[in-house]
This record gives C-alpha cells, sequence and structure tokens, in this order.
C-alpha cells in the first residue's frame, strides 16, 4: 500500500491518477487539467520539456549515477561552475544532496560546525557527555547554541529542519523545539532578539520574503536587510532557505541576489522538478573555516545520492533555460496578470489576497471556506491543492495567459459564483 503525504490515509479524498503530463496540463483519469501547483512549486518550465528530457537521455546513455566519494563527473563540475558563476557575491561552494530538507540540515550542520571549528561553540561529544551525565549544565555566554529562526517557517521534515520550523498544521505531532527562538518577520522583534541572545545564536535561517508551506506569508526586504546588519555585528551566520523562493518565485531571481546569505539552500526547482536534487551553497568564509590541515575540521556528510549525474545535467540544463529564455519576464507577466485578477477581491470569506511574483494566495478566515475547492476546480480544468485556510496558485512559468487566466478565474469565482 502506498503510504500518502500529510494525509489521514483513512479519509483522504483518493488521489487522482497522472497518466502523462505534458507543459501545464496533468493528463489524468479525471481529464485533462492545468497544474497550478507545478507539483510542489517544482516544475517550473511544465512538464515533459524537450530540453530537459534531452539533458536526461543523454546523460542516461553515459552513467545514471556514480558517487562523489573518491569520484567526480563532468555534469557535477558545469553545474558546480554555472551556479557559482550565477548565483550572487562568493557563494561558490555547492554542497549536494537529494532532497530539500537534507540541504537544510547540511545548512544548519554547516553553521553549528563552523562555529565549533572557531571554537564559539561547544563540541557535540561534550553535550552527549553532559547528556549522559544528566546534568543539564546551564550555559556559559558566549556559547553559541541556538538557531534564530521565524515564526510560521516550514524548512522541511526531517527532524532539525522540522525544530527550525514553526508551523503546527505539519508538526503538532512534535511540538517540542529545542535550541530554537522563532520572532515575527517585524524589525523590532528582531532588534529584541538579537540584543537578548545575539550572543548565543550560530545562525538565523529564513525563507526569504515569502513563506511557502507556513501559509504563503510574505514580508518586506527591509527585515532581510537588518537581519544582515546585524548577524554581522553579533557574528551570527544568515541561512535563506530558498528552496521554495529560488528560481523567480518571488519576482526576484534569488532573494540572495537583494541581500547576501552566508550560505544558501536550493532546492525544488533546482532541477526543473524532474529529480529530486537539492543544493547547500557556501560563501568563502563558511568554506574556509572548513579549510586546513586538520581531518578534525573537516565536513563530514555524504548523502549516498549526492551529485547524482541526471539530477545535475537537467539542473544545468534548467538554469540554461531559465537565463536564455528571460523567465523574470514571464514571472512579472505573471504577477501583472495575477495582480490584475486577484486584488480587487473583496469578500467577507476572505482575510486577504496577496500576490508575490509567481506566487498568488488567497487566505481565508476559515478553512472550512475551501472544502469542496479541489473538485469545483477539477471540474472546471485545474489541478489545485488548497492547505489550512491558503488557497494559492504557484504555476509553472511557462503557463499561457488564457491558462493562467482560467487557473485565476476558477480560485475568484468560487468567491463570486451565486
Ligand atoms: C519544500 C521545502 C523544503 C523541503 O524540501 P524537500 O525536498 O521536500 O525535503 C525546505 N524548505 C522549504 C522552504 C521548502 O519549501
Amino acid at each position: 500500500m502506498i503510504w500518502y503525504p500529510y494525509a489521514q490515509m483513512k479519509t483522504m479524498a483518493p488521489p487522482i491518477r497522472v497518466e502523462r503530463a505534458d507543459g501545464v496540463f496533468l493528463h489524468t483519469d479525471k481529464g485533462i487539467l492545468i497544474d497550478a501547483v507545478s507539483s510542489w512549486w517544482s516544475t517550473i518550465h511544465g512538464y515533459n520539456h524537450p530540453v530537459l528530457n534531452a539533458a536526461i537521455s543523454d546523460q542516461l546513455g553515459k552513467f545514471a549515477h556514480v558517487m562523489l566519494g573518491g569520484l567526480t563527473h563532468d555534469p557535477v563540475q558545469q553545474l558546480t561552475d554555472k551556479l557559482s558563476e550565477w548565483l550572487p557575491g562568493d557563494l561558490d561552494y555547492c554542497f549536494y544532496s537529494d532532497s530539500g530538507s537534507v540541504a537544510v540540515e547540511v545548512a544548519l550542520k554547516m553553521a553549528l560546525q563552523y562555529n565549533v571549528n572557531r571554537g564559539c561553540a561547544r563540541h557535540s561529544v561534550l553535550a552527549l557527555e553532559n547528556a549522559h551525565h544528566g546534568n543539564a549544565m546551564p550555559v556559559p555566554t558566549g556559547e553559541r547554541n541556538t538557531v534564530l529562526a521565524l515564526k510560521n517557517a516550514y524548512h522541511g521534515d526531517t527532524f532539525k529542519a522540522m525544530e527550525v520550523g514553526d508551523d503546527e498544521d505539519y508538526h503538532f505531532a512534535f511540538p517540542h523545539k529545542r535550541g530554537v527562538v522563532h520572532i515575527p518577520t517585524r524589525i523590532d522583534a528582531l532588534e529584541k532578539a538579537f540584543s537578548e541572545k545575539g550572543n548565543t545564536f550560530y545562525c538565523m535561517i529564513v525563507e526569504p520574503l515569502l513563506q511557502g508551506a507556513g501559509g504563503m506569508k510574505m514580508y518586506d526586504c527591509s527585515f532581510l536587510r537588518r537581519a544582515r546588519e546585524l548577524c554581522d555585528r553579533y557574528g551570527v551566520l544568515l541561512i535563506f532557505d530558498e528552496v521554495a523562493t529560488g528560481f523567480g518565485r518571488t519576482g526576484n531571481r534569488f532573494a540572495a541576489d537583494l541581500v547576501l546569505p552566508d550560505i544558501l539552500v536550493l532546492g525544488k526547482a533546482l532541477t526543473g522538478g524532474y529529480i529530486g536534487h537539492a543544493v547547500t551553497v557556501a560563501r568563502r568564509k563558511v568554506f574556509e573555516a572548513f579549510y586546513g590541515d586538520d581531518p578534525r575540521i573537516a565536513f563530514m556528510h555524504g548523502p549516498t545520492f549526492m551529485g547524482n549525474a541526471l539530477a545535475c545535467r537537467v539542473a544545468l540544463a534548467s538554469v540554461r533555460l531559465f537565463e536564455e529564455e528571460n523567465y523574470m519576464q514571464k514571472i512579472r507577466r505573471i504577477e501583472k496578470i495575477e495582480q490584475s485578477v486577484l486584488l480587487g477581491l473583496r469578500d467577507e470569506r476572505i482575510k486577504e489576497v496577496r500576490v508575490m511574483g509567481g506566487c498568488a494566495c488567497i487566505e481565508v478566515v476559515n478553512p472550512s471556506v475551501l472544502e469542496g475547492f479541489r473538485e469545483y476546480a477539477v471540474s472546471h480544468g485545474v489541478f489545485c491543492r488548497p492547505f489550512g485556510n491558503i488557497l494559492y496558485a504557484m504555476v509553472p512559468y511557462v503557463i499561457q495567459e488564457e491558462q493562467l487566466r482560467t487557473v485565476l478565474n476558477v480560485m475568484r469565482s468560487w468567491f463570486t459564483r451565486g
């Protein structure tokens, strides 16, 4: 039996069966549907794209995968060269993994060990001994043992990623958060957190500008600028989890183009939605803290499928398409249309309508308002997957205007139909 994600298996609606997929269309047992979700925000070029298909087929004829332990290959080297050149500043050091959650784990572990290597945090072995003696020692000042994160954050489903997250809808079964402080995206809260605990943070992690799975919450870049200043002042590493926001979703290529983080995490759209892969990209100063003659300062991590050759080839092809076919312009066009169709929408059941780049969201007051929406959308040729009190579209960027209007009109008409 298939155990489906985020679902009570007893009561969940039967999933829609996909037979093939092409462009923005899913060909399903419920008819041909426009995918308004881009398969969890990843399929930015649409399905069955000839250029991406060709990249994979070509690589498949050579080899699908070899490990990066003691081996290397052109696809991973070329993708790394491309990302180093393409990403801002000295974000040049690429550590690959097979999913966004793992890439977030890598970023947090990297940040912690960065501080261990610099003598600013306790070694994990000492922590274990303390635990063994059952003696919860008070934290000496200056020891960095805490992550600063945001309210409503979502960073993935593995344990540490879940801990820095703050989303009851996903992680209600695991409410205990250790070593994490969550603050709202307000500058006063940010300043207060730093003035009270700044010397205990080993990193700050944020989904910049747009908090996705935590409810499509949008906030201003001034918060990130202030975070950058405070992180610099207190010697705290700033991590941008751009697994969802990267590759244009916020209307910026990357939020990292606006404010430079110390570590950047990319996933989801990295491979154009073809193969699960992610990358944790570090700046030079982070890399240098691990670089030296002492093996004990090396980074001891290595997912089996990191740098998978098929994933790297398709990611490289995806980045090139994004660049050569001016995707930023496509995204600006999507944003304009979304604003024109949705922003005027007023209804007592609606709390707020928000549009940012390639993300349009209607937050309703009560989740029950969205009951039956999925079936309604399907009957109008659209696949949509609201969660909680959030109805949203994150469409593939190749969508045509008419198709986009179909999606948005389904969202709008849910409220305006008689
Ligand atoms: C989806 C997501 C993740 C987790 O990525 P997976 O590939 O599902 O493990 C992490 N961070 C953010 C911001 C995400 O949206």
